[in-house]
């Protein structure tokens, strides 16, 4: 089998309501639809989430001229050819060596989404080549993975208490644990957010605090013994965008709230650093925003060594294979907590795992399991 093409749709869709994180404004969801298709006829779907689409979508036609002809089942090889275009090498200056040139430093990480994307379509191929589900193919056995619902997005003007009564509804829908997006207002006006929220959702319900990186470290301190009384199971991505490994280790010793991490590291090797700091306790990489689904194998069985739990970050359809392969050494897959907020994910794709009791449950189709309908492709094409 050998790649004959690959094809990108790029697409959008608005959201009903604009909302924030305490960083962006989020008015509509995008997502790159990559298809890579072969000579035998079997076709892999990957996906890519981030912008601008027409830098990610010029590169994949690039990457494509590359690997057209490769066997699609090496997707190490592929994924190191492809990867090894970012950095120079003899000869290759100005592409004279027939390869492209190296490629621009300014948008790397438009280069690791692109890389990423075609990846997973790689792995959805292996499994429709060896017609078995991904998880399978990793050795997998669980059928059933947890899960925990994603909410509380800042809507300009909302009550403090309208983010409890969403919160509160995710348990009501039987899940287990939610996240609440955290970091955008003043301290004590955060603290009562997260009051509200935790007498919604009782104590037995897992309450994580996503902040998007609001504080710096002694900032962070005085959020992190602030919300400590509500019972948080973690802090996920606390400090500034610049902050490194040794500042999460500053925080990590100032407070006993586990650190999670790594959402926005775009390859392995920065994620290496903030595993071996020891300052982080859960590791979110992504395959669909960086890298791909080999990129976060290789990250998990690095942390699994290291004693930090997997918990990749979104695109649940995709991630649930690894959260199934990797037993106790994963916590969970992320779904957002409402499923109109997957306005893209539900036009396109048919199948995949299905959400009843807190659970994440598994189907046997092979690869990751989607069909696309080709019609929600043509109403939300960018
Ligand atoms: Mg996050």
């Amino acid at each position: 089998m050998k790649i004959a093409d690959i094809i990108v749709h790029p697409l959008t869709a608005a959201y009903a309501q604009g909302s924030w994180t305490a960083h962006e404004y989020f008015g509509a969801a995008q997502l790159v639809l990559i298809e890579v298709r072969t000579d035998s006829g079997l076709v892999g779907y990957g996906e890519v989430v981030g912008g601008p689409q027409k830098t990610i979508c010029d590169l994949i036609a690039t990457f494509a001229e590359v690997i057209k002809g490769m066997d699609p089942l090496g997707h190490v090889e592929i994924w190191n050819k492809l990867f090894s275009l970012t950095v120079p090498r003899p000869g290759g200056l100005g592409g004279w060596d027939g390869l492209p040139a190296p490629l621009p430093r300014g948008q790397r990480p438009q280069i690791m989404a692109a890389i990423g994307g075609i990846d997973i379509a790689l792995w959805d191929l292996k499994g429709k080549a060896m017609n078995r589900p991904v998880f399978r193919l990793l050795g997998g056995t669980r059928t059933e993975v947890f899960t925990y619902g994603t909410g509380g997005f800042y809507v300009e003007g909302a009550p403090l208490s309208s983010y409890a009564d969403e919160l509160g509804g995710f348990v009501a829908n039987g899940f287990r644990a939610v996240k609440l997006k955290s970091g955008a207002l003043s301290l004590s006006d955060e603290v009562e957010r997260i009051r509200l929220v935790r007498n919604a959702i009782g104590p037995k319900t897992l309450l994580m605090l996503d902040m998007n990186a609001p504080y710096d470290v002694e900032g962070c301190i005085r959020y992190a013994d602030a919300v400590a009384p509500h019972d948080i199971f973690w802090l996920e991505e606390p400090l500034h965008w610049h902050l490194q490994p040794a500042d999460y280790m500053r925080l990590a010793r100032a407070t006993p709230i586990p650190l999670a991490h790594c959402e926005r590291e775009t390859h392995r090797f920065t994620v290496r650093d903030f595993i071996d700091s020891g300052a982080i306790r859960f590791v979110q990489f992504d395959s669909t925003r960086h890298a791909g689904f080999t990129e976060s194998l290789r990250i998990a069985y690095y942390a699994e060594q290291k004693g930090v739990v997997i918990a990749p970050h979104t695109a649940a359809h995709i991630h649930c294979h690894i959260v199934s392969a990797f037993g106790d050494a994963a916590f969970a897959a992320e779904t957002r907590g409402n499923a109109a907020d997957h306005p893209i994910h539900h036009a396109i794709y048919r199948g995949g795992p299905v959400f009843k009791d807190g659970m994440l449950h598994l189907s046997e189709a092979p690869g990751f399991g989607m069909d696309v309908d080709w019609k929600g492709v043509e109403r939300l094409r960018s």
